[in-house]
């Protein structure tokens, strides 16, 4: 490079500027995601290998990964089941014996006794000594030994065709051009922010990352310890905070209408609800009025515990906008949570003169083609169903406000995929979530920092906690009989059926057995059964029989989880708990404890339980609190399987570990703010600089 010319960034310097990197291995690694010097710089380290020290044999531990240099003390082929070579090493403090599968002759010919190897590998225990398996090693001269290594080495991800050799000599160019032009790589944190945040620059922190010192403490540098990582992990949060920070703005830069509604079918409403809302769902609903009247696309989460009374929030956002003269579109995840919601708001609703139409998967023929054309025309104020509502085929006339229920179930993206299908022309809806998996406000920042967020944080007055009990299912049998008990006293029951397999028929056959069994085994007692393979009619009839308590016992699939509301109903039943997810079973044992009488669920598992699922169980019996359990589920489980996003692409980050990482959200958030405001042309170079191309936002 010519004095005086700005070498190019980094960022805009593609691999095949380093040496060995041909449009071949360009194509390799860009499989990797890896197309600039800049992406290969932060293609970082998965875990590393201690290779800086000779460890005495003495010293070693099953699992270890270790260096150790020791001379052939006997070397020979074993015919057993496979043939192999045993070489025995020893170093004077203990010995070790190499194994392998796969040799040639010259390798026998190589390890002959008395000559000195220096070996690494993982240990494993042996028969008379410890073990290394298909070690790498080397010959080493007594006289002039090699240097060990002076940094860890680092293990990268990697695909088929790309060695570790390979990206360690990338990294290694890559670095010595930081290092010669720190500045090539710009440090978008600001160093104002950096020496309050005690973290080191950028082009340090890398260094450290790719290469550690040999004295470096692994354990730091893997979890959260060094400041190395900490100044990584903390850009990387950054990046994924500012780009849901930037979708939230991008679309409040879209136009909304303004629904503003006079208030007269939601007083309507209220004056025949027979219960007063309680100051939570009050005060949710007035920041849902706010953001309805402005021009732009509200975008907010209602989280609120099983029970809260959400469904009310929801429809008094979806008669704001009727009252403007918009359509409310209800989408729910699953056909039986839509049909449990189309029932109450068309029972709500009826005595305003509002019908509900209904469209699902399901719906087929001429009940399709009516509901499409009042929703196309407009005759249809108030749409509810599944994801069907999305589809091509479906037109709104004046569509105004999205709501989707249960939100856990659906990510970013299918959040995005929303906001743009419901668009017609420059308007965007409106666009409520709820959901009844409440995280922690921290955790919600890292998630939903797209969205703004409301917290009915109160339940209806009455509600008694649900007792609940763990116990084996080899005591069926005495569960059998309490179900008997309590219906002979007036209550009603869930007996919920799960199974593993992901197989909707398998499961819908358990639930018919054990239907079949629990009524041969109560036969004074009106067992009904419901599953997602029934037709919609059946469904409809079974719950309703079971809310006007004809059904007694109601047996049923996981279909019931969400949503399902009769509030006689005090005893639930789940079999095979220990299968279930915390956030689930809270779902389920949500079903009781909605009425006035004393509820109980009995957790039943399939012994033996491990210590995980027994602590787990132990969680839904200890509290009731929403919260509480989605923090020990997340504790537990870890964020993308509680929150249903491992899928997405969004909480699959590179360094940063949203649970263990979760203290530093509050100051990322802060950081966030302070960047967008001094310095908003550092977020968008910030942002690609960590998720690439994954999210395309604006395309979406
Ligand atoms: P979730 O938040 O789990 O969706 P729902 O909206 O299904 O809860 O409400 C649970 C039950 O509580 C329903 O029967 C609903 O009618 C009732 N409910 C809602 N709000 C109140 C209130 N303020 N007072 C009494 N009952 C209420
Ligand atoms: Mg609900």
């Amino acid at each position: 490079m010519p004095r005086g010319e700005a070498a190019p960034s980094l960022d805009r310097l593609p691999v095949t500027a380093l040496r060995g990197v041909g449009p071949r291995m360009a194509g390799k690694l860009a499989r990797l995601g890896i197309e600039s010097v800049q992406d290969l710089l932060f293609h970082l380290p998965l875990r590393y290998q201690d290779r800086t020290r000779i460890l005495p044999m003495g010293s070693l531990r099953p699992g270890d990964q270790a260096v150790v240099e020791g001379c052939i003390e006997l070397a020979e082929v074993k015919f057993g089941r496979r043939r192999m070579l045993l070489v025995r090493l020893g170093d004077g403090t203990g010995q070790l014996t190499l194994r392998f599968f796969h040799f040639n002759a010259s390798q026998q010919a190589s390890l002959q006794r008395g000559v000195r190897l220096r070996c690494y590998g993982e240990i494993r225990a042996g028969g008379a000594t410890l073990e290394m398996i298909h070690p790498e090693y080397q010959a080493v001269s007594d006289a002039a030994p090699p240097a060990v290594e002076t940094h860890l080495t680092p293990i990268y991800p990697t695909t088929e065709g790309v060695h570790q050799l390979t990206l360690r000599g990338l990294t290694e160019q890559a670095l010595a051009l930081l290092a010669a032009d720190p500045d090539a790589l710009p440090d978008w944190l600001p160093s104002e922010l950096l020496e309050g945040l005690g973290l080191p620059g950028l082009a340090e922190a890398l260094a450290v990352m790719h290469r550690p010192p040999a004295e470096t403490p692994l354990e730091a540098l893997l979890a959260d310890g060094h400041p190395a990582r900490r100044r990584l992990v903390f850009e990387e949060l950054l990046a994924h905070h500012l780009s849901l920070r930037q979708l939230r703005q991008r679309a409040q830069q879209t136009r909304a209408l303004p629904l503003a509604g006079d208030g007269r079918l939601r007083s309507q409403l209220l004056e025949g609800l027979g219960f007063l809302p309680t100051a939570a769902q009050r005060r949710v609903a007035a920041e849902i009025e706010a953001d309805l009247q402005r021009p732009h696309p509200m975008l907010r989460l209602v989280q609120g515990d099983v029970g809260s009374g959400k469904t009310l929030v929801a429809v008094l956002a979806a008669l704001q906008a009727v009252e403007a003269g918009a359509q409310a579109a209800v989408m729910a995840p699953t056909e039986l949570l839509a049909e449990q919601h189309c029932r109450t708001f068309a029972a709500w609703l009826a005595p305003l003169g509002l019908e509900v139409a209904w469209l699902s998967g399901k719906t087929k023929g001429r009940a399709r083609r009516d509901a499409l054309a009042a929703i196309a025309d407009g005759s249809a104020p108030l749409v509810v169903g599944t994801h069907a509502l999305f589809q091509e085929e479906v037109t709104f006339a004046r569509l105004g406000l999205v709501i989707v229920d249960e939100q856990h179930r659906f990510g970013v993206h299918q959040r995005l995929a929303l906001r743009d299908k419901g668009r017609h022309g420059e308007w965007h809806p409106h666009q409520l979530t709820l959901t009844a998996t409440p995280i922690p406000r921290t955790l919600a920042m890292a998630v939903y920092a797209d969205l703004d967020t409301s917290l009915i944080d109160e339940l209806p007055p009455g509600r008694q906690p649900v007792q609940t009990v763990v116990i084996p299912d080899s005591r069926r049998a005495e569960v059998v009989q309490r179900v008997e008990r309590a219906c002979a006293g007036g209550q009603q029951a869930y007996w919920v059926c799960t199974l593993i397999e992901e197989s909707e028929a398998l499961q819908c056959q358990a639930a018919e057995d054990a239907a079949q069994q629990l009524g041969e085994a109560l036969p004074g007692l009106r067992v009904g059964l419901v599953h997602g393979r029934m037709k919609a009619q059946e469904k409809e009839a079974v719950m309703a029989a079971f809310k006007a308590g004809d059904i007694q016992l109601l047996v049923a699939t996981t279909v019931i989880e969400v949503g399902v509301d009769v509030p006689n109903a005090s005893l639930m039943i789940i079999e095979n708990a220990e299968r279930l997810g915390l956030a689930q079973l809270h779902q389920l044992r949500g079903r009781v404890g909605r009425g006035a009488a004393q509820s109980s669920c009995v957790l039943m598992y399939h012994p033996p339980l491990s210590r995980l699922a027994r602590e787990r169980l132990a969680v839904l019996r200890e509290t009731s609190d929403g919260f509480e359990i989605a923090r020990r589920d997340l504790e537990l489980r870890g964020p993308g399987e509680v929150l249903g996003t491992r899928q997405t692409g969004l909480l699959q980050m590179r360094i940063a570990d949203l649970l263990r990482d979760q203290a530093q959200l509050p100051r990322v958030e802060q950081v966030a703010g302070l960047l967008l405001e001094r310095h908003p042309q550092r977020v968008a170079p910030l942002i690609r600089r960590w998720l690439g191309e994954r999210l395309r936002y604006g395309e979406v």
